[in-house]
């Protein structure tokens, strides 16, 4: 689950890193009242969870009054990247005298934490690492030794902080890090963590993705949810009980088991394709969890074609391809399918189909040949 970014300043707050007073506003009115309990002057910010909202005119200064409500009405409804403002994070402005960055996130190959940090703040870090790698000072955590002070300020000190940054941004990171294991974090990203005039230390925007799978012990998150950008598709799924993902592409998925899943995406990207989801429909490809499948991938806009790719192990195929048949008698296709049926009785399964086909229902015996199919399917 991803936080807008006045709810990971929130989630900063609660580990101790410092943030800046602010408040959310719906309405300009509200961003006035926000202003001045707040004190100018202001920055007003777009709640959208993407990034670069500076470059796209969601982040303005306001010195008073007139301008939070001039910048409050043109920020509410602005489209960034796809994302319309429907909120903003009114806080109190900082002088900056740098813009640093860091970051925690998990680096799966390495099977450790990895720290990021760098003293070319501001920008989006992607850009950095382009750029300017070695601007990037990295070091990986291992989970069961944590980070120390003393190798926090090792990690700034490498980055190239200004000296008067080093002490606080080595404790930020200290209770960065803190956030990001105890708040059970994907990601944690300070991006800029300014060093002020004064000598502060401290995250001007946040970025924090939450581990979905470690919300039992979360009950404090259920306040974030329903306030997250949801995927209608993905809402659809998760309220049919399928494991499903939304993707961009134009070939919607259905295979049985995650495995296979994954590498339909892949061969299907691999034949010049793009998928439109994932969705593993697990063991039971009966009629009732195959037609909820079709139902989902139906409501999304883009798919061209639907690749169905079962293997029967311990599910016959036969019993896959009737529930499919009786699926289709229940949900209108929007679009052409594909199906692949191989493993225990693939034959019989064939044959089944095979009474059905129509240019709408295509067989095909092999993996690669139904990606292949389904892909000149959607691009037709
Ligand atoms: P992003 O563009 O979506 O990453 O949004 P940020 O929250 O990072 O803001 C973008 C930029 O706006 C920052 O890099 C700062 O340069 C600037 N900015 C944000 N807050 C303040 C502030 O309080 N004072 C000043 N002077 N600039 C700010
Ligand atoms: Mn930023």
């Amino acid at each position: 689950m991803d936080l807008f970014e006045y709810q990971g300043k929130q989630y900063f707050a609660r580990y101790g890193i410092p943030t800046s007073a602010g408040a959310v506003a719906d309405t300009v009115e509200e961003a006035v009242e926000a202003a001045e309990r707040v004190g100018y002057p202001v920055v007003v910010k777009a709640q959208v969870q993407v990034g670069g909202r500076g470059k796209a005119g969601g982040v303005k200064l306001a010195a008073n009054r007139d301008e939070v409500e001039l910048h409050a009405g043109n920020i509410l409804g602005l489209d960034i990247k796809g994302h319309v403002v429907r909120r903003l994070w009114i806080e109190h402005a900082t002088d900056i005298a740098k813009e640093y960055y860091a970051s925690f996130t998990l680096d799966r190959a390495a099977k450790l934490h990895l720290a990021m940090v760098s003293a070319k703040g501001g920008v989006e870090i992607e850009q950095v690492a382009e750029e300017d790698p070695g601007a990037i000072a990295r070091r990986h955590v291992n989970p069961l030794d944590g980070l120390t002070i003393e190798e926090a300020r090792g990690l700034v000190i490498e980055a190239g902080l200004d000296a008067e940054a080093i002490e606080k941004a080595a404790e930020v990171l200290v209770s960065l890090y803190r956030c990001y294991v105890e708040g059970d974090a994907d990601l944690v990203e300070i991006n800029p963590l300014v060093l002020t005039p004064d000598g502060r230390v401290h995250a001007l925007d946040a970025k924090v993705t939450l581990d979905d799978d470690a919300a039992w012990r979360h009950p404090e998150w259920s306040e974030f949810e329903g306030t997250g950008e949801i995927d209608e598709r993905e809402r659809l799924a998760k309220e049919k009980g399928l494991q499903y993902i939304g993707l961009d592409g134009s070939v919607g998925i259905i295979a049985n088991g995650a495995g296979l899943a994954m590498s339909t995406l892949d061969v299907v990207n691999q034949v010049g394709g793009a998928a439109a989801n994932f969705l593993d429909i697990g063991g039971g490809a009966d009629a009732d969890v195959m037609a909820n499948a079709l139902e989902v991938i139906n409501t999304d806009a883009k798919v061209r074609a639907i690749l169905v790719n079962i293997f029967g192990g311990i599910v016959r195929c036969d019993e896959v391809a009737r529930g499919i048949l009786a699926a289709l008698d229940r949900v209108e296709l929007s679009s052409p399918i594909v199906l692949r049926l191989d493993g225990t009785n693939a034959a019989q399964a064939r044959e089944i189909i095979a009474e059905r086909a129509t240019d709408q229902i295509i067989s095909e015996a092999t993996m690669l040949s139904a990606a292949r199919r389904a892909v000149e399917v959607a691009a037709s």
